[in-house]
């Protein structure tokens, strides 16, 4: 996590439910007395956002469950992360203006970043989703922050849908993550069972040549544009992607571009940045990985005694394709 995202620290969900009448029964508690969010029910995923949004940001936020459900540390991650770029390379800039490419119904990101005082045009191609980001805008009196674009899948994702007069701070994206008719495997080709609710339309999630062909397309606009958005940024689902997009964006000969990577809970996704503008410093924002506990070996003897011990270890060296030098019995 982001060292500066309030939702570093796990939520108790039992004090969240004492305050939040309404998330109550998503909740159980274990026998060991743990209280259990219930991740994997969308209705539940999309109440919990809703009521953060409300407490934490003053945002009052309103989505179907029939389109992604946005998860709330992820998306602040990315934007604390842009804000870390953007006060590296502009440390005195305060009138910011960005592009959210792809915003949703919910209209997430534009929402956290006008809280941050800056000004999003968002584009979506979805008309519903479009229609429904533009409410959540006006109910939160933020017209004058956020511009929602509607615009046509087969279009330009950047070039014809900016001012060419202006000049922008940053564009993001969360793409469309899986290849149309694919299902996407880790590297043992299993992919276990997700811990959070599989949410959102098969437009929204998928896209002919997947995310590499989606962000390829941001590459190849921004050497056309260039210096007209200073910091371009996207977040990658799939880390085997990192390498192949990364080629791209040096043979589109960008001046630099960095990497960062958060986990949140059990999810961790990849963002990369580029720019033509400025040399960007990889600040080391990715965060340091948790070591994995080694699992320990405990054995039960049923009766101790030295040569039990030591048939249990010759046992245990053999299974682990151990030589054995010396083991006095
Ligand atoms: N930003 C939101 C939604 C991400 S899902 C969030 O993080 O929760 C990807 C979104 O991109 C969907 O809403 C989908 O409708 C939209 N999309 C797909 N192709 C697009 C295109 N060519 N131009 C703009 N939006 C597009």
């Amino acid at each position: 996590m982001h060292a500066r995202n309030i939702y570093k620290k796990r939520l108790n969900f039992k004090d969240v439910i004492n305050d939040h009448q309404n998330l109550r029964k998503y909740v159980s508690i274990d026998l060991s007395g743990e209280a259990k969010y219930d991740f994997k029910n969308p209705e539940a995923l999309a109440e919990l956002t809703k009521t953060l949004l409300q407490k934490d940001f003053n945002l009052k936020v309103d989505f179907p469950i029939t389109r992604l459900v946005p998860t709330l540390p992820l998306r602040l991650n990315y934007i604390l992360w842009i804000e870390d770029l953007l006060k590296a390379a502009l440390p005195k800039t305060d009138d910011v203006v960005g592009i959210d490419i792809g915003t949703g119904a919910s209209c997430i990101y534009p929402l956290l970043a006008a809280k941050q005082g800056w000004k999003i045009i968002a584009t979506e191609a979805d008309k519903e989703s479009a229609n429904i980001a533009r409410k959540n805008v006006e109910n939160n009196a933020l017209s004058h922050a956020i511009d929602i674009r509607e615009v046509s899948e087969a279009d330009h994702l950047l070039v014809g849908v900016l001012d060419e007069a202006k000049t922008y701070h940053f564009c993001m994206c969360n793409p469309p993550f899986f290849e149309l008719n694919s299902c996407p495997s880790n590297r043992t080709g299993k992919r276990p069972p997700p811990k959070n609710a599989i949410t959102g339309t098969s437009t929204e999630l998928s896209v002919s040549g997947g995310e590499v062909e989606f962000i390829t397309k941001i590459i190849e606009e921004s050497k056309v544009l260039k210096d007209k958005i200073m910091i371009y940024t996207t977040m990658v689902g799939r880390k085997c992607d990192i390498g192949v997009l990364k080629n791209r964006i040096r043979e589109a000969k960008a001046r630099s571009v960095v990497q960062g990577e958060f986990c949140q809970g059990n999810t961790t996704r990849w963002f990369l940045a580029w720019s033509y503008t400025f040399d960007l410093v990889d600040e080391k924002i990715v965060e340091e990985k948790k070591s994995k506990q080694a699992t320990p070996i405990i054995w039960t003897l049923d009766e101790v005694s030295v040569k039990g011990v030591v048939d249990r270890l010759k046992e245990l060296f053999t299974s682990l394709e151990v030589n054995i030098l010396y083991l006095v019995s």
